[in-house]
């Protein structure tokens, strides 16, 4: 069998890559209810049908989880599939301030994931780092919004050395735009960890704007309504800021109407760095090897994909060397 090209990924949430067989053996495990209770059923349950559906299957993922058991296997479990396909370096997202909740400690998630991260390199000699988000939506005050923050920050820092590089800003974007996340993410900076945020999916210049100035943002992820600003994106290029984008997601949460109006192909014309991304694989019922097939249908070059991917890891410099040095072998750049 041919070995896939090497691929690095920057852009997925673990939550989002359960696939339904895992989901069912996890919820069994916990006691948790799931409408559905053969892999069959939950397959069909899993199959994408609109963003509000998605959003119920998602809570559903999100609420299985429980144990340090739990988010381990979904590290490893992701891991072992995108290395297959050709993965080498995976920055995954997960958001702690959800499960912490109804259940699990925060000291729990971050060490489940983090063990995760460990086993994923011994099993299959893949890189994975981890970059938790902050839901600005968190169903709470906005005291106790500001607080889960926070505490996502202070945790992240103190699991720094296992393999948490950075700190996201997830959820509804138009709604809670990133300016009062100013303070949260300037304690992340002093923390050393790099700053990664949604921006720009459905929410327009203003909100990649927002990202940029008061967040820091050393990464967007999406942002790709930068396209309808040229001095933006000549700025974008200019910082070499790379974007983590997701044809697929975005076609199916409505951010693009059709995959051949997807900008990809007019952001990385005006010079900006992209990776090809997943978001949630499992919940759009896509693959990394399936992405990358879509975002070359639009012209674009996985050599290029790959270099993005090198330029905006937030790893220490020796593994960006190393990822560096698989991409000249394999594309020959
Ligand atoms: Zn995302």
């Amino acid at each position: 069998m041919e070995t896939p090209d090497p691929k690095i990924e920057l852009h997925v949430h673990l939550e989002g890559t359960v696939r339904p067989g895992a989901l069912l053996r996890i919820a069994c495990r916990n006691g948790v209810a799931l409408p559905a209770s053969t892999e069959a059923e939950m397959a069909e349950l899993y199959r994408f049908r609109d963003f509000p559906h998605f959003i119920q299957v998602w809570t559903m993922t999100t609420h299985a989880l429980r144990t340090e058991r739990d988010f381990r296997e979904v590290v490893v479990a992701y891991a072992k599939e995108a290395a297959g396909l050709g993965a080498v370096y995976i920055e995954g997202i997960f958001s702690p301030a959800e499960p912490v909740r109804y259940g699990p400690s925060w000291d729990e998630v971050f060490s489940g994931f983090c063990d995760g991260v460990d086993e994923a390199r011994e099993r299959f000699g893949i890189e994975v780092r981890l970059t938790p988000d902050i839901p600005r939506d968190l169903e709470t005050s906005p005291e106790g919004m500001m607080e889960a923050a926070e505490r996502t920050v202070r945790t992240a820092a103190k699991y720094r050395d296992r393999g948490v590089v950075g700190v996201g800003l997830g959820g509804l974007e138009i709604e809670f735009p990133p300016e009062p996340f100013a303070r949260i993410f300037a304690l992340a900076h002093d923390l050393g960890l790099g700053s990664v945020p949604h921006a720009g999916e459905v929410g327009g210049v203003a909100s990649i704007r927002g990202a940029l100035d008061a967040l820091g943002a050393d990464r967007i992820r999406h942002g790709i309504r930068s396209v309808d600003d040229p001095a933006l994106m000549a700025e974008l290029a200019e910082r070499e800021i790379v974007l983590d984008v997701c044809p697929t997601s975005n076609l199916r949460t409505g951010a693009v109407r059709s995959l051949e109006e997807h900008p990809l192909p007019q952001l990385v014309a005006a010079g900006i760095a992209c990776t090809w991304n997943t978001d949630d694989p499992a919940m759009f019922g896509i693959d990394l090897a399936s992405e990358h097939q879509v975002a070359r249908s639009l012209g674009v070059s996985p050599a290029a994909a790959y270099e993005a991917g090198v330029q905006g890891a937030l790893c220490d410099a020796r593994t960006r060397e190393r990822l560096a040095a698989i991409g000249r072998a394999a594309y020959e750049v």
